[in-house]
């Protein structure tokens, strides 16, 4: 980055700071964009509008996908988000019951901690799921950000933006002056979340609706050990018939740290305005989540916000492009925020990358959108979809039938008969939380992503059915535009590494065999034609990375001498079954078409 001055004295662009990609937002997508840019070896600048990082815990859920990205960071950026989250282990009994204190009316083991549901997570990544609130993952990756390169500015307000053929100049205010300046950057990205002024001046085409339902979140520290110590879990769903206006009075007790700090979730009526919410009515309402009239609570924060159903369907505008909560707007459940801004960032950011270093067409970054619209869609429709999967449960406590809280609680009380209609009632109870494994064990939605796009190159074979369903479970496959299965693989020093690690860091991959020593030489002709770097592995006995289980034979889908070419995402850009004889032509050509060249 060079000064103003220098600048105009060679004749160069008059904005006050010149960088390659400008980042708007330090949250999970504008973080994740600058630590996977300087990564890469971009000059970025990424600037929020705060002098502080996410200040409220937020999103919460890191999902295994998530985990990759930051293991593909780094080892230590791996551990350090498992130092500073609360373990897998003490996530999974999602309880439903009157109050804390109260009857619990059921409970569903979430979040891959179920027997089938924690082999399902331990065979699909080399990572753990693990709760780790948004005050911990912004300054991880901050922190990863800048200290590889990445210039931070904090109190710098985006303002506004005009873009030409050669670039993006924004005009930003320091909020510590007061004073308007401009930056040149030949990329800027909209990471400012859900209200984005970016995707807004940038003419993004949205679907959907802002502010379909009101929440209050309630920050307190308290001691509720002894109500939770022994059911574990990152959420607790308290149903009290009649305890809001007209409702069923559903609140949520959400674990911040165990178990001495908390997140109560309660409502207000959307068509009325946000709630001035004061610290008495803080307390009653925690008391009343709780059960616990006597509770000693400190509470931390009051804020309200708005349960939003509202997509992207065009992610960019020229050299505009944003990420995370600009282009998916939606309600906490399924964890799926901080999660899928994250995985944008790790799609978009080594596209822009190749980009700026020649190594690929400007072409490749139209992929973004067909790539990453789709996932938005999905997402949004899943949180929203789950919103209402509440409602059997509130069917079948017979809390639909009636707004009053005495028949409301009479209903409720009916289960406990010996008749045929209360254990029918039980049953319904029953596989309706379990049902609501769609939200909290959706392993599927999670890790099944699959890209379709010019920066994937079919083999001729058709997409694998999914043998399960997609949205629980987790299906490998080496079929292009999947991410790449994981499998663990040894050497004989007696190490292991999963199939990921060999992968992504920025570059090409190619993952072959026995027999694959065309495609060796195949990635060195065409890396050093294209100035990329395209690793290989070739996997197999005497190779230094061994399949000893046979999991890496039965996962890749491919022969011994066949090959996987992985993206720097770990998504598979192409593959081919077997050995070619023109392995150097058919990696040129399928190479410059993903990299539209
Ligand atoms: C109150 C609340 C509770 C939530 N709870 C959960 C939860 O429990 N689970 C979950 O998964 N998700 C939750 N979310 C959503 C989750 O926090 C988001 O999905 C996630 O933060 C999105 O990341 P992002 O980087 O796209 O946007 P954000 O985290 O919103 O970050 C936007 C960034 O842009 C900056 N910015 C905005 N405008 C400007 C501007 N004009 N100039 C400069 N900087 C600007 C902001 O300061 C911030 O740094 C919650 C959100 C809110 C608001």
């Amino acid at each position: 980055m060079r000064s103003h001055w220098l600048r105009a004295k060679a004749g160069e662009s008059m904005a006050d700071i010149e960088t390659d990609v400008l980042i708007i937002g330090t949250g999970p997508a504008g973080g994740s964009m600058a630590a996977l840019l300087s990564s890469y070896g971009v000059e970025n600048m990424v600037v929020n509008r705060y002098r502080w990082l996410a200040n409220t815990p937020r999103a919460h859920i890191t999902n295994q996908r998530t985990m990759e990205v930051l293991r593909d960071l780094g080892h230590d950026v791996e551990a350090e988000a498992y130092l500073h989250a609360t373990p897998n282990t003490l996530m999974g009994n999602n309880v439903f019951c009157t109050s804390l204190a109260g009857e619990e009316l059921g409970r569903l083991p979430t979040w891959g901690t179920a027997p089938h549901s924690a082999a399902e997570h331990a065979l699909s990544s080399p990572t753990h799921m693990n709760d780790l609130p948004q005050t911990f993952m912004e300054p991880l990756l901050y922190k990863t950000a800048c200290s590889r390169g990445t210039q931070g500015r904090m109190s710098t307000e985006y303002v506004s933006h005009e873009q030409d053929a050669e670039g993006v100049t924004t005009t930003c205010l320091d909020r510590l002056t007061g004073k308007e300046f401009t930056i040149r950057s030949k990329y800027l990205i909209g990471a400012d979340g859900g209200n984005s002024k970016v995707a807004e001046h940038a003419g993004l085409d949205f679907e959907g609706q802002m502010g379909v339902a009101g929440s209050i979140n309630l920050l307190f520290k308290a001691d509720l050990s002894k109500y939770v110590a022994h059911r574990p879990s990152v959420l607790y769903w308290v149903l009290q018939p009649g305890s809001n206006v007209g409702g069923i009075g559903m609140g949520v007790v959400r674990m911040i740290r165990p178990w001495h700090e908390w997140l109560a979730i309660w409502g207000y009526d959307i068509n009325e305005p946000a709630p001035e919410v004061t610290e008495d009515f803080a307390k009653e309402t925690i008391r009343n989540l709780v059960g616990d009239q006597e509770l000693e609570i400190d509470v931390t924060s009051v804020s309200t916000w708005t349960v939003n159903n509202m997509y992207a369907k065009s992610l960019a505008n020229g050299r505009v492009f944003c990420a995370g909560d600009a282009i998916h707007r939606h309600p906490p459940s399924n964890g799926l925020g901080s999660n899928t801004s994250i995985q944008d960032a790790f799609n978009l950011a080594w596209k822009i990358a190749m980009v700026l270093k020649e190594q690929a067409g400007e072409g490749l970054l139209a992929s973004y959108q067909a790539e990453r619209a789709p996932i938005a869609k999905q997402i949004v429709t899943r949180a929203n979809q789950s919103i209402d999967e509440f409602g059997p449960i509130f069917g079948a406590l017979g809390l639909l039938d009636s707004i009053d809280p005495v028949t409301m609680q009479a209903n409720m009380d009916a289960r406990i008969d010996n008749t045929e209609d209360a254990e029918k009632q039980r049953q319904a109870i029953a596989e309706a939380i379990a049902f609501k494994k769609y939200e909290f064990d959706a392993h599927g939605v999670e890790m099944n992503q699959r890209y379709v796009s010019d920066a994937v190159m079919g083999d001729g074979t058709g997409a694998p059915e999914f043998e399960k369903d997609a949205e629980l479970h987790c299906q490998q496959t080496s079929f292009p535009g999947a991410r790449v299965p994981h499998v663990w693989l040894y050497d004989m020093a007696g190490n292991k590494t999963s199939t990921l690690d060999l992968c992504g860091q920025g570059r090409f991959t190619i993952l072959t065999g026995i027999g694959g020593d065309g495609w060796e030489e195949a990635a060195a002709t065409i890396g050093e034609e294209l100035g990329i770097e395209i690793a290989v592995h070739k996997i197999g006995p005497r190779q230094h990375w061994q399949d000893f289980s046979g999991d890496w034979m039965r996962a890749r889908e491919i022969r011994d001498g066949g090959c996987l070419l992985v993206r720097p995402d770990q998504h598979v850009a192409w593959r081919s079954q077997a050995a070619v004889s023109d392995a150097t032509e058919q990696l040129r050509k399928v190479t410059r078409a993903i990299l539209a060249l």
